[in-house]
């Protein structure tokens, strides 16, 4: 059993942190909000009144926080001060690189281990305990964290040094963003031209234009696996959420000076989904405003 800090109990962080308990942890809980600290005590988690109070006499600390100011803001105001140096520090939120390197390169100056751990998978695998985490760091901390990540996971890959689990979620959510518009545009015309979409599927998920978007998250209803599709585009991984990767992605592109044509295009057209009504639908939903806008 670990002393655990759990810090932000969110939509995410709320099952993961209930997942840890029901390993036999002790997870001492914090969130701003008092329903999150509720929802969290109820699953078994004990709860601390601050941030500060909950990672003293902890073993290790997880953070589970919204965007790269409140991690900076929770690790500066909370952690540094006031847990045991020593004490193994785990961000599973989704921030820019370059914040995720700076903090690492704090809790290093002031003798913590650190990783970003940042995950693939939506609120069904932070509560089943089925995430994929994608962790930076070094090979010390990746194996120190290693147990308390697959008490929340099923996958626990090392990505490199600090940052690189960030840099490979982006990554790969760029790609996955730019797949799902490709599929959702080729739907759209394969069902102009006259092709039922279930006959479109057959073809091509077994042929060179296969991908997971189409095989394991099919944006149209009724074909393929069970998917948000199947309802109204409820639930699943939001629009907003991919948006925010997206510009994250652009943001390290952009500092990194590499051109992603592809990636800029999924970032304008899931801002313009995001303003337009999908601001509550799952990202697949796109396939409507496709539907209805195109690329304009
Ligand atoms: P959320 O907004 O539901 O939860 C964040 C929690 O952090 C909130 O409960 C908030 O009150 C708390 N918080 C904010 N500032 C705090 C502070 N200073 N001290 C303590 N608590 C604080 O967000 P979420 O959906 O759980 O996402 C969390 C992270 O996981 C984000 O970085 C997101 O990009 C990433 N992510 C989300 C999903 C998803 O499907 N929701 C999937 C993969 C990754």
């Amino acid at each position: 059993m670990t002393t655990i800090a759990f810090i932000g109990l969110g939509n995410m962080g709320g099952g993961m942190a209930a997942n840890l308990a029901k390993a036999g942890h002790d997870v001492a809980a914090f969130d701003i909000s008092e329903e999150a600290l509720g929802a969290a005590k109820a699953k078994g988690c004990r709860t601390a009144a601050s941030g500060a109070e909950a990672v003293k006499g902890a073993e290790a600390v997880v953070t589970m926080l919204p965007a790269g100011k409140h991690v900076r803001a929770v690790y500066t105001d909370d952690v540094f001060d006031h847990a045991e140096p020593g004490t193994l520090l785990l961000d599973c939120s989704t921030i820019d690189v370059d914040t995720a390197r700076s903090v690492a390169d704090q809790a290093a100056a002031k003798g913590f281990a650190m990783v970003d751990a940042p995950v693939s998978g939506g609120i069904a695998a932070a509560e089943g305990g089925t995430l994929t985490f994608m962790v930076g760091g070094t090979d010390e901390a990746f194996e120190r964290a290693r147990p308390i990540l697959e008490a929340m996971g099923k996958a626990v890959i090392h990505a490199g040094d600090a940052g690189n689990g960030q840099a490979a979620k982006i990554c790969n959510n760029m790609l996955l963003g730019a797949t799902m518009i490709a599929t959702c545009e080729t739907f759209n015309l394969a069902e102009a031209l006259g092709l039922d979409p279930q006959v479109f599927y057959d073809i091509s998920s077994q042929a060179s234009g296969q991908s997971w978007s189409m095989t394991s998250y099919c944006p149209v209803p009724g074909v393929g696996p069970e998917t948000p599709a199947d309802k109204d585009y409820a639930g699943g991984f939001q629009a907003p959420l991919m948006l925010k990767d997206l510009k994250l992605a652009m943001e390290a592109a952009e500092a990194s000076d590499t051109r992603t044509p592809m990636g800029a295009k999924a970032r304008a057209l899931y801002e313009h989904f995001v303003g337009e009504g999908g601001e509550r639908k799952d990202f697949s939903g796109i396939i409507e405003f496709l539907a209805r806008h195109g690329g304009e």
